[in-house]
């Protein structure tokens, strides 16, 4: 309201200066010049999520964008964030490669300020046979992931968005329409609710799963639902430990997975079927802590053709020397959960065929969707950040215009190579541990144990998560 009035009082300052004028000018032409050079940006992102917020971060800290102009438009309100004790059930692990962008832009020590977990090992293992894989940071050479809660990431972001003079945010913006650049056009236009139009050299569609900026290109959107939801929460360990190992076991119903924040608290995420997880939320809370270490302790029936399967590929393992078992450690005790932190999400697919048009790109979730069983979600946005951030500067420094299909281009190929295979991969593993079929679980467990004993083929996989 308080920004249309200052708008209107500029808007009727400009008319009176020129109806002032000693020559004749054609004043209304002139205005809408006024008005649409003010309201003209280099970039516009649609949606200030952790993907638009830290992609509006990562530009308007790039000295190439020194002196371009960037509006970031978010539907919800200001984001006020202040410490709690308790912690948020929503949490991402954080990839190295994630890790080094927030470094990048400033971020990062704002939450080392705050409080974030590290995984140092990953143990991930199926309730239906003995195969099991393990990560460890010795063996990679640096931090499996961080566990950072998705508040603690934006705070910190936005803490170093703010003092950026290049980049305007607009919170509560509702956009009405957007209208894309035509054949001979090179401008995006941006229709508001309330009337206000932006013009803008390329937008960034940042505008999460259902996006309204992938809607209006119209590219062909592949998506399916998973008839699973996530469910989160805060639990308590039973024993006060040094809490760094990442826990995740495959049950027939979808993987349950701990995630370290603390020595006494992990964050779950269980995927189970949409009806399990109605049944789950409805539990009492001692009755959900029971639910959730059954789901990590329990002992499921073994088929016999699979234990023989895995003791005779494990004799051809140790017969070639490779390692056949690794260290496998016993998983926490829950012990409680956090009053009020038992939360579901539903869990789907989804990828554009196409990140871009003319003008116009796809970042984050509004380009791809996957599971969280293997926690890349946010990850495979940051890395759409980190590769439009370096081609856009590209794009200025030699002088192109910022919504050049040709530069464009590069962004989408670049970012398809990585994120169609690793999207193919999660898919592909939610479908073979989505069944109890014999033959299949004999090969994903023989599958797991190989990859296991491969360190090189080990190393490659999570080389390929960590980018
Ligand atoms: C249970 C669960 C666990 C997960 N765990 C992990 C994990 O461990 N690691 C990981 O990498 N990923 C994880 N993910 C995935 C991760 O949460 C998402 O990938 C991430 O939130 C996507 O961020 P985004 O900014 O692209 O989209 P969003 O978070 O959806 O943000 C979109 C933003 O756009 C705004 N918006 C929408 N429409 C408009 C509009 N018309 N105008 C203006 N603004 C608009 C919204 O208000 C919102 O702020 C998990 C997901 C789930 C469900």
């Amino acid at each position: 309201m308080s920004f249309n009035i200052m708008f209107l009082r500029k808007t009727v300052n400009v008319r009176n200066t020129l109806n002032r004028l000693p020559f004749n000018l054609n004043t209304n032409s002139i205005l809408k010049y006024s008005i649409n050079s003010s309201n003209h940006y280099d970039v516009v992102i649609a949606g200030g999520g952790m993907v638009g917020t830290t992609l509006a971060c990562t530009l308007g800290k790039n000295t190439k964008f020194s002196d371009r102009r960037i509006l970031l438009l978010e539907s919800g309100k200001k984001f006020k964030w202040q410490l709690k004790e308790q912690y948020s059930n929503r949490v991402s692990a954080l990839n190295p490669s994630t890790y080094n962008l927030l470094d990048r832009v400033g971020a990062w020590k704002h939450i080392t300020d705050v409080r974030y977990g590290s995984v140092k090992r990953m143990q991930v293992w199926d309730a239906l046979s003995d195969a099991m894989i393990t990560f460890n940071h010795d063996e990679l050479s640096e931090m499996v992931a961080y566990i950072v809660e998705n508040d603690v990431l934006l705070a910190a972001v936005g803490k170093e968005l703010e003092q950026l003079q290049n980049v305007t945010t607009i919170n509560e913006a509702k956009i009405k329409e957007y209208q894309l650049p035509k054949k001979h056009e090179d401008t995006s236009t941006i229709n508001m609710e309330d009337g206000t139009t932006y013009t803008c050299n390329v937008l960034l569609g940042c505008d999460g799963a259902n996006s309204l900026v992938r809607k209006t290109m119209g590219v062909h959107y592949v998506s399916w639902n998973y008839n699973q939801k996530g469910i989160v929460a805060t639990v308590k360990l039973s024993e006060d430990t040094e809490n760094v190992v990442a826990w995740q076991r495959f049950l027939p119903t979808g993987p349950v997975a701990l995630l370290p924040l603390t020595n006494k608290l992990s964050s779950l995420v269980w995927s189970t079927t949409t009806e399990h997880a109605k049944t789950l939320l409805g539990l009492s809370e001692e009755q959900f802590v029971d639910a959730l270490n059954e789901a990590i302790w329990k002992t499921h029936q073994q088929n016999s053709m699979v234990t023989e399967a895995m003791k005779t590929f494990n004799k051809c393992l140790d017969f070639i020397q490779l390692p056949s078992s690794a260290v496998r450690q016993l998983p926490p005790s829950i012990s409680g959960v956090e009053p009020g932190s038992r939360a579901a999400f539903p869990l789907g697919f989804g990828h554009a065929s196409n990140y871009i048009t003319k003008g116009v790109a796809l970042v984050g979730d509004a380009a791809h969707r996957v599971h969280p069983l293997a926690g890349q979600g946010v990850n495979l946005g940051f890395g759409d950040v980190n590769t439009l951030d370096r081609i856009l500067g590209e794009a200025i420094y030699s002088g192109s215009s910022l919504g050049s299909l040709n530069y464009l281009k590069q962004y989408e190929s670049e970012r398809q190579q990585h994120n169609v295979p690793t999207m193919l991969a999660i898919d592909g593993l939610h479908k073979l541990y989505n069944t109890e079929f014999t033959p299949v679980v004999i090969l994903r467990s023989l599958g797991l144990q190989f990859t296991h004993a491969l360190n090189p083929l080990k190393k490659a996989i999570i080389q390929h998560a960590a980018q």
